[in-house]
């Protein structure tokens, strides 16, 4: 029976590494994938799943208002896939989750979702809130904060080195714009009684 799986995490716990590593467990038994990731620009169908680790793999994009379930009917009639992969899973619309459950219940297909849980306010990503409404099954991709405890929330770093409270959920970063923290040391950082 396919499933529904949500991978969470907060910023630069390696979930796109255990993606990598996972798609990699398939191919190398000769069962092709399907992995998308995010669009952040408008190139369609040019994304890229990378890891801080060096490995990276090609992968389709999926934007907003795509129909996800019509994108993969039309991936399984060029061959079929043993798992699809979808990177970056917190920028799903709700209905786009919707569609990758029907995607696991219709066609019979696992998908695994890798993503973020909240933003940097705090507060659940659209996608990843479908998906903890609707995953029938989730894994927690864990990384510490500086104090050794597990970080579940992130701050996003100003030029200053200030933590900001206020701005766009959505803006891409790397190692040097977040930073993973336990709930502690994240109240700390906003300045949170
Ligand atoms: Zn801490």
């Amino acid at each position: 029976m396919a499933k529904l799986y949500f991978h969470y995490s907060t910023m630069n716990a390696g979930k796109s590494t255990v993606l990598l590593q996972a798609s990699y467990n398939y191919r190398e038994r000769g069962m092709d994938t399907y992995v998308l990731t995010a669009q952040f620009d408008n190139r369609a169908g040019q994304g890229k799943v990378a890891s801080r680790i060096g490995i990276d793999s090609r992968a389709d994009t999926f934007a907003p208002g795509d129909d996800l379930f019509a994108k993969v009917q039309a991936r399984l009639s060029d061959g079929s896939v043993a798992c699809i992969f979808i990177d970056e899973s917190q920028f799903l619309e709700k209905d786009q989750v919707w569609q990758l459950a029907r995607v696991v219940d219709d066609l019979d297909v696992p998908v695994m979702c890798y993503g973020l849980r909240v933003d940097f306010r705090g507060e659940l990503f659209p996608g990843s809130a479908a998906l903890l409404a609707l995953a029938d099954e989730m894994r927690e991709v864990r990384t510490i904060c500086h104090c050794g405890k597990k970080a579940t929330m992130v701050v996003r770093m100003g030029p200053d080195g200030q933590a900001l409270k206020e701005g766009a959920q959505v803006q891409i970063g790397g190692n040097e714009t977040y930073v993973s923290l336990c709930r502690r040391h994240w109240r700390d950082a906003v300045g949170d009684q």
